[in-house]
């Protein structure tokens, strides 16, 4: 079984003012086929944690680890990240101008597999993932997130999911701007990437709606930096009736 094991990371970011602590202890351990949801108020460090994950220059890890069955994963390139099987949907995908998106999929399949997919079973696979996800096959020959609205960026990273097949995918905020069928095609997307491979899941968000399609086995809310509480579903649901109040107050999450 497949681990990506978070212990005790700490992480800084140069800011003008100078170099700012924002991941202050994070400890979590997920399983594959495990969806861990993580929940917090604005600022509280979700997208660095990503990122951190993921290999950003821009982030500092101080202390602490990151391993993917054992292994360092703070040792490796980004590249190399993605090769191990790690994943990011970014809450802003970027636009990669002068590359299309169809040419885009191919290279990172075949730099994350380490040899080209077979191109008629690859061919088929693309044209029925972008089907499922409602994307017109325009999509395919347009540059990557070149012009797309911010649904369609957002099924553009799900498509990049379903058909990278990761072992742990961390989606940032990816329910964030989506209309409700919109946010049930994306939905759909991850139970499906889950159910085909039974990859780990950490499904970053700000509001618990996007929960209601995608069923987490665990919630960690998330403030100041780290991990303020954690428990089952049932944490979602309070955290629906009572907000981030309760602990953004705590003496913790003062800076
Ligand atoms: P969240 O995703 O939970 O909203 P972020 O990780 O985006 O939180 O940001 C956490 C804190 O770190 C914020 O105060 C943000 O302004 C700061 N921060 C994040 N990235 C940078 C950066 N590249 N430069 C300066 N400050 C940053
Ligand atoms: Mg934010
Ligand atoms: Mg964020």
């Amino acid at each position: 079984m497949s681990t990506l094991e978070i212990r005790d990371l700490h992480v800084t970011v140069e800011t003008d003012q100078g170099t700012k602590p924002i991941l202050n202890g994070v400890d979590l351990t997920i399983n594959e086929g495990e969806i861990h949801a993580i929940m917090g108020p604005n600022g509280s460090g979700k997208s660095t944690l990503a990122y951190t994950i993921a290999g950003h220059p821009k982030y500092t890890v101080t202390g602490g680890t990151i391993t993917l069955d054992g292994e360092d994963v703070l040792a490796m390139s980004v590249d190399e990240r993605a090769r191990a099987g790690l994943f990011l949907a970014m809450q802003y995908p970027v636009e990669i101008p002068g590359v299309t998106n169809t040419n885009f999929l191919r290279t990172a399949k075949t730099a994350i597999d380490g040899q080209a997919p077979a191109i008629r079973g690859w061919v088929k696979d693309v044209r029925e993932t972008m089907g499922n996800l409602r994307m017109d096959s325009s999509f395919a020959e347009r540059n990557v997130n070149e012009g797309f609205s911010g649904g369609e960026k957002k099924r553009n990273e799900i498509l990049q999911l379903e058909l990278l097949k990761p072992k742990f995918a961390v989606l940032d905020e990816t329910d964030s701007g989506l209309d409700v069928d919109a946010l049930k095609i994306v939905s759909e997307g991850v139970n499906r990437a889950k159910a085909n491979t039974g990859l780990g899941i950490l499904l970053i968000t700000h509001y618990t709606r996007i929960l209601r399609y995608i069923k987490p086995d665990f919630v960690h809310v998330f403030v100041a930096g780290k991990v303020a509480e954690q428990g089952g579903p049932e944490l979602a649901d309070r955290l629906e009736e009572e907000g981030y109040d309760r602990y953004v107050g705590a003496p913790e999450s003062a800076s």
